[in-house]
């Protein structure tokens, strides 16, 4: 029997890249392949991300546009999951009425019967949380087609409730999966020829905290750094009031830990962070920032900052950019704050107009580029252990990441996919390098 055809649209974190990598395994089963062409397809799904403003209108939007291919073939489901679907649920099926299926963040596994169900003609909303231990196992492996990193889920959700923050509202609780567990499916990855992998979760520095009997974060890397065939291991995100020594630690013994962390600071005043509810001051941010370098020098930093938070004022800024010349991020992701529902900075009301915003903004990223252009300058001449990913930006060139998770262009045969290669750094761009093949070591 010919496969049905499933065309998946993948918006916002590597939370949401993993899920739809589950999506498509858990699918497969009931006889659906990927198709990159939307026209193809038998069941169409968007998994999507709530965590800037305007995301809501950004997904009718869209949906409007993929309506056309439901007009052509009557019987193609549509369907809406992740973060936006966790916070809308009926009202999409109320304001979208040709929608067939929305599902919540806590029940992809629900999946295949929801779809069973939607292909006889059922509309199908299933967004309940589930906030006990049976979620653990609601983490099927992913099957199937694997490069040669992979994400690893370890935890899901969040219980910080940073005041402008929709994570904790449309993710749940945190709840860490057993290390049995991850470490079951690390084993599995490696058997399939994986060489990195990325352990994800909302905050996974309190990876285990919360749960019993269970090894802290440091002890998780330590156990998947004795996994065979994994050579690389990196994680995201971390919280920087749950930074403990055994973490920081890590950097300083174990080699398979790449030397790259993403710490989001989100501002640099003090007063501000207050008002984040980040539960931590530019000091400490400062410190842990401090020991990351003594522990693994040369450590590649990247991080998070919001600007226009209600009440931020000129002063508060010029802290923003003060504690970014003292950090010298390798990059960073920066966005204007926009008030999300049911948060609590939603309910202070705004201070800064939009000009303004857009203005420090640019200040900011200005700065910025200058710290990305510098440090990567600062590997030209120096040799990097490459992980080769497969095809180059032009023919004839491979691509792989350093221990920074700069993405490097080199010149080499496709045959060294999966391998590590020793490359010399002969010129730096804004977001890549380019280098020259020394030789490799399997
Ligand atoms: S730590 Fe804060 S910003 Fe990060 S997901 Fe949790 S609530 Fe959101």
């Amino acid at each position: 029997m010919e496969s049905k055809k499933l065309y998946i649209e993948t918006f916002g974190c590597q939370m949401n890249v993993n899920d739809s990598e589950r999506i498509i395994s858990m699918l497969s089963v009931i006889g659906y392949s990927r198709t990159e062409s939307a026209s193809e397809a038998d069941l169409m799904l968007l998994n999507t991300c709530s965590v800037r403003g305007g995301a809501e209108e950004k997904l009718y939007r869209r949906l409007a546009n993929l309506r056309v291919h439901k007009k052509a073939k009557r019987e193609l489901i549509i369907g809406v999951g992740g973060c936006v679907a966790q916070q809308e649920g009926e009202n999409l099926m109320r304001r979208l009425p040709w929608l067939d299926l929305v599902f919540g963040t806590h029940n992809l596994h629900l999946l295949p019967d929801l779809v069973k169900s939607a292909e006889n003609g059922e509309k199908c909303c299933e967004i309940s949380f589930i906030d006990n231990e049976r979620r653990l196992d609601l983490f099927p492996l992913v099957l199937g087609e694997r490069s040669v990193s992979s994400f690893v889920t370890v935890m899901q959700g969040c219980d910080n409730y940073c005041s402008y923050c929709i994570v904790p509202y449309v993710r749940g609780a945190e709840v860490s999966r057993r290390s049995s567990d991850i470490i079951e499916e690390v084993t599995a990855l490696a058997a399939s020829g994986v060489r990195e992998v990325v352990l994800l979760g909302q905050n996974v520095n309190s990876y285990g905290l919360k749960t019993e009997g269970e090894t802290d974060f440091a002890g998780l890397i330590k156990m998947v750094a004795t996994v065979e065939g994994i050579e690389r291991i990196r994680f995201t995100t971390s919280h920087p009031k749950d930074m403990s020594d055994a973490l920081i630690e890590c950097f300083a013994t174990v080699g398979k830990l790449a030397g790259h962390i993403h710490l989001p600071a989100q501002s640099g005043s003090d007063s501000v962070l207050s008002k984040m509810k980040r539960g931590y001051g530019r000091e400490f941010y400062l410190k842990n920032i401090g020991a990351l370098k003594s522990a693994r020098p040369g450590i590649a930093i990247t991080g998070d900052m919001i600007v226009g938070f209600p009440g931020e004022s000129e002063e508060d800024f010029e802290e923003t950019l003060s504690l970014m010349e003292e950090v010298r991020y390798a990059d960073l992701f920066s966005f204007i704050y926009s008030p999300r529902p049911g948060t609590e900075a939603a309910r202070i009301p705004e201070s800064i107009d939009k000009k303004d915003k857009l203005r420090r903004l640019e200040k900011l990223q200005e700065l910025q580029r200058g710290y990305t252009t510098e440090n990567n300058r600062g590997y030209i001449g120096t040799v990097q252990k490459i992980l080769v990913e497969g095809g180059g930006k032009l023919p004839g060139q491979l691509s792989g990441k350093g221990e920074s998770g700069r993405t490097v262009n080199f010149e080499g045969e496709a045959s060294l996919t999966g391998t590590f290669a020793d490359v010399r750094i002969i010129k730096a761009y804004q977001n890549s390098l380019l280098g020259e093949l020394l030789h490799t070591s399997l």
